[in-house]
């Protein structure tokens, strides 16, 4: 059985990651999503197991000593965030791929910790669009709005880091692009060996 790819899915806030990934994790039974652990609190509606692993500082603390990361981060200066090695390999064994929604320095140390990381970056069709997706219901004000822009243009420069690029203009086609990079991954030589090593061998038999 082949065992399954690892892929960072990152992307600046407001250019549809997250409506992409669950789009294409709905229509694949063979790609699961990571769910990080987080000490942040739950914000209402998110759901426990679901939306992160939601966990004490002292717990999270304590997986890190333990060396239980994959990768993690401290974002917004108090609160932890990381991937649990464990469910991710688990999840390769099993032989579905899985994707990490991870900002560039997440996926960097994923890449240096796991070979054969494929490393997925989504962008916006403009500034104009991304700064009108960023907007969103005019509830926020400008200075508000200006920061985020330039959080999502630091995010941006990063793309070069990665193996695939997606722009996301219109939602199905990209969506087909990921779904493309998600196939042609698993038709490389070395996966099929292990998916087809016995017809493989069957077909060179003289
Ligand atoms: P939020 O608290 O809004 O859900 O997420 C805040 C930030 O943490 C986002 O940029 C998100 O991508 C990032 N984040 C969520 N989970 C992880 C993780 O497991 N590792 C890292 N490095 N960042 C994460």
């Amino acid at each position: 059985m082949p065992i399954g790819t690892l892929y960072t899915v990152s992307a600046p806030s407001g250019a549809g990651k997250t409506s992409l990934v669950k789009a294409l994790v709905a229509s694949d039974s063979q790609v699961k999503v990571s769910i990080s652990h987080t000490t942040r609190t739950k914000r209402p509606g998110e759901v426990h197991g679901v939306d992160y692993h939601f966990v004490a500082s002292g717990e999270f603390l304590a997986m890190l000593a333990q060396d239980a990361f994959l990768e993690h981060a401290q974002v917004y200066g108090d609160n932890y965030y990381g991937t649990a090695k464990k469910a991710v390999a688990e999840t390769l064994a099993s032989g579905c791929d899985i994707i990490l929604e991870i900002d560039w320095q997440g996926a960097a140390q994923v890449r240096r910790l796991h070979a054969g990381t494929v490393g997925v970056f989504i962008l916006p069709p403009s500034q104009e669009a991304l700064r009108e997706r960023l907007t969103g219901r005019g509830q926020d004000d400008q200075p508000v709005i200006d920061r985020r822009m330039d959080q999502a243009i630091d995010e941006m420069t990063h793309y070069v880091e990665a193996d695939y690029l997606v722009i996301n203009d219109d939602f199905n086609q990209a969506l087909a692009e990921l779904r493309a990079i998600i196939l042609a991954q698993r038709q490389r030589l070395a996966q099929q060996q292990l998916r087809h090593g016995a017809l493989l061998q069957a077909l060179l038999r003289r």
